[in-house]
């Protein structure tokens, strides 16, 4: 009885030596084109010493991806924003010899790499949009004082406004970057958005809150975002983000951008139980525990292009 136990234990030792454990997951996130990370509003490739991509650009590299993240303005219009992208995404495909690229882009990042998309698709395998800011953003309109007349108490303008206000503190490391948070809100407007979208329609919906085209000019588009404003009561940022979802007036949001604004290409999701920060990983990991680790959420769209040959 003893012997057959042990029998059965060294079998099963052995067996277990022999799985290819390693290899399940091995080329899981294996693109062909390099992944280039597209930071947002008031983003950096790193936060202080975090990185503005919380694990994400290690978790991708793990089971294959190559990964780089950019450095654009932290606050400037999305044209300039595109150009500067363009600059390093030709130094990229420079290093690397790939001959295109995948764009990630949260928040701002979102246009910002459908920019380079739109002036060289020759350059783009796909454009994944993640909290893009694709139809601007009511917290936006309310900065600028163009939300429509009346449909906000000056109580809740003070409250978004202050909201925002910690948000882009925070973002960036306190260093008080008013003058460029007016000259970002006009940018992220529903007005400024819409003059850009005529220039560059690539991928967006043509209705209110449909999906875009999968391909245009033979670059793939994708998007998801998040729509729960307050995940985690450790993480600081929250309660702002609750105070600036108010500008939404119940309409679905993460805090920053509604759902429909977030729309591009194909729609993943766009009701995950994650804010604006959320969607990044930010801050340093604190995130819904009940809801798929975006870190999990990146992986999953390298797998999905992968699978497209991209
Ligand atoms: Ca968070």
């Amino acid at each position: 009885m003893k012997k057959t136990l042990t029998r059965l234990v060294a079998t099963f030792l052995m067996v277990l030596s022999l799985l290819p454990v390693s290899s399940i997951a091995a080329g899981y996130t294996q693109t062909k084109y390099p992944i280039v990370l597209v930071h947002g509003l008031f983003g950096f490739d790193n936060i202080g010493p975090v990185e503005y991509f919380y694990g994400i650009p290690s978790a991708l590299r793990w089971d294959g991806a190559r990964v780089y993240t950019v450095q654009v303005s932290a606050a400037n219009s999305t044209e300039v924003r595109g150009e500067q992208l363009l600059t390093q995404v030709k130094q990229i495909l420079a290093a690397t010899g790939a001959t295109k690229v995948n764009l990630m882009g949260h928040s701002h990042g979102g246009p910002t790499a459908r920019y380079v998309a739109s002036v060289r698709p020759d350059l783009v395998a796909s454009v994944t949009s993640i909290g893009g800011v694709n139809k601007g953003s009511a917290v936006a309109d309310v900065l600028l004082g163009v939300a429509p007349a009346g449909s906000l108490s000056n109580a809740v303008i003070v409250s978004i406004t202050n909201g925002l206000a910690t948000v882009i503190n925070f973002l960036s490391g306190g260093s008080g970057l008013s003058q460029n948070a007016l000259a970002a809100a006009q940018s992220l407007s529903t007005a400024g958005t819409s003059k850009f979208n005529l220039a560059h329609p690539e991928g967006l919906p043509t209705t209110a809150c449909g999906e875009g085209a999968y391909t245009a000019r033979g670059v793939a588009y994708f998007s998801w975002s998040g729509a729960q404003p307050y995940t985690n009561v450790l993480d600081i940022i929250d309660p702002a983000l609750s105070l600036t979802s108010l500008a939404f007036k119940g309409a679905k949001n993460d805090g920053l951008v509604s759902s429909c604004s977030s729309h591009l290409g194909r729609v993943i999701r766009d009701d995950y139980a994650m804010n604006h920060l959320d969607e990044v990983n930010q801050t340093v990991g604190l995130v819904n525990i009940f809801e798929t680790n975006p870190v999990t959420l990146f992986r999953q769209q390298a797998n999905r292009l992968k699978n497209q040959g991209l």
